[in-house]
């Protein structure tokens, strides 16, 4: 099942479900997609984030393989929706689309084990990862390169995770070209993994998210593209771009 997050025609928020046949439905009521607003599919109050977890995107940056996984976090005002607009912030020359697979939690946990890890995931998403280079390769805990306001747009679907192949396409299109690509079985650190070692550490709450990192391709995002990330399984995230301080 695909379950998304939206605001009706009245403007209830409702979670409902997402067809393949172009609408949405909650209670009993059917809408067609351009008729509602598809919202993130979950409320994170924190998305985790894993770098370098792609052996062919740590060497296109030239940086080492991690023995551990690199973490990093996005705040909740870097979330956005599948629609919305990706502002790339004033002044920054290289601001850059990395395609993800994110996670998306389903019950609060700690010190979960990977083979157990499966049961805390409620499902999986797309995920946009942001990624100001101006910035962080100035800085040490990627706040400004990372973490601005509008940085992960995720969606538009929560899909269970019996839809998603454990060699799933991860990919970025910009303006309908394909620019990223990279299966799930080239994941250093899988997502089982990943959950075990940031519970070691911290608590994760219903709805937040595990980002998984990106495949190589990475590049700059300009005014007036539209970006997609997919994912096999879930289906695609699609969001224009437009340089903040446009009129
Ligand atoms: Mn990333």
């Amino acid at each position: 099942m695909k379950h998304v997050r939206f605001r009706d025609p009245n403007g209830a928020t409702r979670r409902g479900r997402w067809h393949d046949d172009g609408t949405v439905s909650f209670g009993g009521e059917s809408f067609d997609r351009d008729e509602v607003t598809v919202l993130p599919p979950c409320e994170p109050s924190k998305v985790v984030c894993v770098g370098r977890n792609y052996a062919a995107h740590a060497d296109e940056r030239d940086e080492a393989l991690p023995d551990r996984p690199l973490l990093f976090l996005k705040p909740p005002n870097a979330v956005a929706a599948h629609g919305d607009t990706v502002r790339l912030p004033a002044g920054k020359e290289r601001v850059e689309h990395e395609c993800e697979l994110a996670a998306v939690i389903g019950e609060q946990c700690r010190h979960v084990d990977a083979d157990e890890a499966e049961s805390v995931v409620a499902g999986y998403t797309c995920l946009l990862d942001v990624s100001n280079r101006d910035d962080q390769d100035r800085e040490t805990n990627w706040v400004r390169g990372k973490a601005f306001d509008g940085a992960a747009p995720i969606g538009p679907v929560l899909a269970d995770p019996e839809h998603v192949p454990d060699d799933a396409a991860v990919e970025t299109y910009v303006d309908g070209s394909r620019r990223q690509r990279g299966t799930l079985d080239q994941l250093i650190f899988s997502v089982p993994e990943l959950v075990a070692e940031i519970t070691t550490y911290m608590t994760l709450e219903p709805g937040d998210v595990v980002s998984t990192g990106t495949p190589a391709g990475v590049a700059p995002l300009a005014d007036g593209d539209e970006v997609r990330v997919r994912v096999e399984g879930v289906g695609s995230l699609v969001n224009g771009v437009e340089r903040e301080g446009n009129a």
